[in-house]
């Protein structure tokens, strides 16, 4: 198993997870964030072009996400497997990538849009960008930061409102995303709403036992 897509709605701990699979499994992560920063940082005309996009809020074209994320995969350093995170975000995307390569599971972490709008609107950052959960990672000195003693406030993109917005478009994509894959047999849940240890726990059991299936047809 070494081609792997996490899908999971903002809140459900993805970006943690992703670390970990990406290490037990021994393969490279490929976020989209993390790809677009780095081409924005190149400075080439695409560079360019994606930079003025994300100041407008403007999505990235889907043409443009599947160029780009095709040509990183075909790198040598993905040779062997990866995991993906925020790509892909539709099935125009999902269709384009199953052409060229062929995803082994797509893991997907389960959450209630009111779980994840409480968890991501009980976040508190500073100005320096130390970031809090009044939950579940409060600071010791309540309304400022234990870090730098600046003031601690709410961005807007974690008013709930602004989550409820964001969240209702995530599922409108991801609903046929996640039909697809279950078609493919591909598609596995897990409760995102465990503690981030928990989760943890049983993505790696899962890992494990596939691994360990894995060993056996071969043998
Ligand atoms: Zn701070």
């Amino acid at each position: 198993m070494k081609k792997i897509i996490l899908l999971g709605a903002q809140g459900s701990g993805k970006s943690t997870q992703s670390q970990l699979i990406a290490d037990t499994l021994k393969i490279k992560k490929l976020s989209s964030s993390g790809l677009l920063k780095t081409v924005v940082a190149q400075e080439t005309e695409l560079g360019k072009k994606i930079k003025d996009l994300m100041l407008e809020g403007s999505l990235i074209p889907d043409s443009l996400m599947i160029d780009l994320f095709l040509e990183e995969l075909a790198k040598g350093e993905y040779s062997g497997g990866f995991l993906l995170d925020g790509f892909p975000r539709n099935l125009i995307q999902a269709e384009a990538l199953d052409k060229k390569f062929k995803i082994d599971r797509v893991l997907n972490l389960e959450i209630s849009d009111l779980e994840a709008v409480e968890r991501i609107s009980g976040r508190r950052i500073c100005k320096n960008g130390h970031v809090f959960h009044i939950k579940y990672n409060p600071s010791q000195d309540k309304d400022f930061c234990d870090k730098c003693g600046e003031k601690l406030y709410q961005r807007e993109d974690d008013k709930p409102e602004a989550v409820s917005r964001r969240l209702k478009i995530y599922r409108e994509t991801t609903t046929k995303l996640l039909d697809y894959y279950k078609k493919q047999n591909k598609l596995v849940i897990f409760d995102g709403s465990l503690s981030i240890s928990e989760i943890s726990k049983n993505i790696l059991s899962y890992l494990r036992q596939y691994a360990g299936q894995e060993n056996t047809t071969r043998n």
